[in-house]
């Protein structure tokens, strides 16, 4: 049996994409880290429309914590393998470069740029030998565009969309495609701190988008029509960079 594993699948972008890929008929294994209550929450929500999903609790910086989780999921589903891996857990550090502290920089290249390693090295075996499967990562418009305030994560951000278009072409022969959406505001608990009024003005959409709307085309990329499309980066932004 296929599986699809969202990183930080438990709030915002990464549950949006969960439950769409529930909905479509998806077993789903929900990743989180620390807030398990969200978790269950929206394991309950899955449940809730017939769909089928469980939670894997596991931090994608540590490469021990990642490989302990799968070893154990492993075992419990000897013939099952993951064939969707969306690649969404992220958090934001925002401080000048010239106040930037070692952790802060750390943190994010830890978990947007390392997670994505540790964890598509360790399941992309799998894709590989039953030749099917797709890779989303969720970057940003900050990777593309850059954004002043955040010179850790637009570097993360940039550095996974380069990844993304290196292993696209490392495994389109095995029939694993790797796609990025790059989403600019999404209305999310990462973006609640921000000035919405005054951001949005300057959103040609005149708005925050929604985490459903960037789960659309990772529910797309992950389909069977989006066979012929790899490296490619879906910028979800209502018009403010492209
Ligand atoms: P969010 O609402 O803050 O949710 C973050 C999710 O990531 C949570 O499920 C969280 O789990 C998980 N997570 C964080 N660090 C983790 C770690 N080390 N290991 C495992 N899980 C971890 O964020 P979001 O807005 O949905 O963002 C999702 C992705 O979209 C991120 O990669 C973000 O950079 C990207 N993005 C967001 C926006 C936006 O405007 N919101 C724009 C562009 C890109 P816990 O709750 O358990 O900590």
């Amino acid at each position: 049996m296929e599986y699809a594993l969202i990183t930080g699948g438990s709030r915002g972008i990464g549950k949006a994409v969960a439950l769409r890929l529930a909905r479509s008929g998806r077993a789903v294994i929900i990743n989180y880290r620390s807030n398990e209550d969200a978790a269950r929450q929206t394991v309950a929500e899955i449940e809730a429309v017939g769909g089928q999903a469980e939670l894997l609790c596991f931090d994608i910086s540590s490469p021990e914590a990642i490989e302990t989780a799968l070893a154990q999921w492993q075992e419990a589903h000897p013939a099952d393998y993951v064939s969707v891996l969306v690649n969404n857990a992220g958090l934001r550090r925002d401080n000048l470069l010239i106040f930037m502290q070692n952790d802060e920089w750390k943190q994010v290249v830890d978990t947007s740029l390392n997670g994505f390693f540790y964890i598509t090295r360790r399941l992309l075996k799998d894709m590989l030998t039953h030749r099917n499967g797709r890779i989303i990562n969720v970057a940003s418009l900050s990777g593309i565009k850059g954004l002043p305030g955040q010179t850790n994560y637009s570097a993360a951000k940039a550095a996974v969309i380069g990844a993304t278009k290196a292993l696209a072409q490392e495994v389109a022969k095995r029939k694993v495609t790797v796609n990025a959406v790059a989403p600019g505001f999404i209305a999310t608990d990462m973006t609640h701190d921000l000035d919405e009024n005054e951001l949005k003005k300057l959103i040609p959409a005149g708005r925050f988008g929604t985490p459903d709307e960037v789960a659309a085309a990772v529910e797309f990329l992950a389909g069977a029509d989006a066979a012929y499309i790899t490296g490619q980066v879906i910028q979800i932004n209502g018009g403010l960079y492209t």
